[in-house]
């Protein structure tokens, strides 16, 4: 009995030590998925063009609670495709199934026509970035948390990496600037911080597809616009799939999936989606008239 927990502890460090190179593995672990394993004869995943596939995919955290029902798109190579809809709808769960934190209960999910649980974690996980929506920092320098992205990044890219991710001014105000000790036993970054942290990640690791999650939801809408730009220059040809709060943010995306309790209630271009005077657009007017989203659902529902 008493070797269990030690063998677990084992097990954990293991891990953790064989994946400083694949550091959303850790998200595994911290997320306390269950442990999704490759399958015996799993192959390496190989992007060739970065197209992304749902098929049917259904998914229950619980099984007495749908949380995705039936959900079916395509992201074509290179393109970038938005989902938006209220808190709850299923968002980030989407993400955490293309990062195989967890299994689709029925259906599938392919990348360039594999099927992510036939591949190994490690490849698939390779060639994808992730902004998650809360980032984990390690207690190490600012310097080692943005290195993370690609252990083996020269000097100079990192300090790209930390322009572009908008974070110089403030590692210029640090007394040990980039060699500032972070994390629970250093010092503690704000939300907008460490997605900036995140963001620089992301940009050393420069992966096919790349994932952002509310990415930018914790900045000022000036630092947010600098950094959308910037991300938008990395994310030229790669396949990018953006969960946004702000529809400001996704107005130039190829298809946007409005979600609403686990399904896709409607979906288009910006454009198109307008014009469908529904959801979308009611969601837009509200935003446009600076009323959070949460205000105007309140007030639809009064309404009705
Ligand atoms: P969104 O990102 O659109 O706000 P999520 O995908 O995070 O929504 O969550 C969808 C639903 O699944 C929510 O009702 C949430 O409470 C539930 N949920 C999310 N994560 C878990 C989990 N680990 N265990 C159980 N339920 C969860
Ligand atoms: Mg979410």
């Amino acid at each position: 009995q008493i070797f269990m927990p030690l063998n677990f502890l084992g097990f954990v460090y293991r891990e953790i030590r064989g994946s400083l190179t694949n550091i959303e593995n850790l998200f595994t672990l911290l997320e306390q998925a269950p442990l999704i394993v490759d399958a015996d004869n799993a192959n390496e995943l190989v992007v060739t063009h970065g197209e992304i596939r749902f098929e049917n995919v259904c998914f229950s955290y619980h099984p007495e609670r749908i949380i995705i029902e039936d959900l079916s798109f395509t992201i074509k190579p290179g393109t970038k495709v938005a989902v938006v809809g209220e808190s709850g709808a299923g968002k980030s769960t989407l993400v955490k199934l293309l990062f195989r934190f967890y299994d689709p209960t029925k259906g599938a999910i392919y990348i360039d026509d594999q099927q992510i649980n036939g591949v190994t974690q490690d490849s698939l996980r390779k060639h994808i970035g992730i902004v998650p929506q809360d980032t984990v920092l390690f207690n190490d320098t600012l310097y080692e948390n943005i290195k993370y992205g690609r252990p083996d990044a020269t000097e100079a890219e990192i300090n790209q990496a930390i322009k572009l991710a908008h974070l110089h001014d403030f590692i210029a105000r640090l007394p040990d600037k980039e060699q500032t000790q972070v994390g629970e036993r250093g010092l503690k970054l704000s939300g907008g911080e460490k997605q900036r942290v995140a963001i620089a990640r992301t940009i050393l690791k420069r992966p096919p597809i790349m994932v952002f999650d509310e990415a930018t939801s914790s900045l000022d809408s000036q630092s947010e616009q600098a950094i959308l730009g910037a991300l938008q220059e990395i994310s030229k040809g790669h396949t990018s799939f953006v969960v946004a709060h702000r529809l400001s943010t996704i107005m130039d995306a190829d298809n946007i999936l409005v979600m609403s309790q686990g399904r896709i209630h409607e979906q288009g271009s910006h454009d198109e989606l307008l014009a469908k005077n529904g959801f979308y657009k009611r969601l837009w007017t509200a935003q446009q008239q600076k009323l959070s989203t949460h205000e105007q659902l309140l007030l639809d529902r009064q309404a009705s």
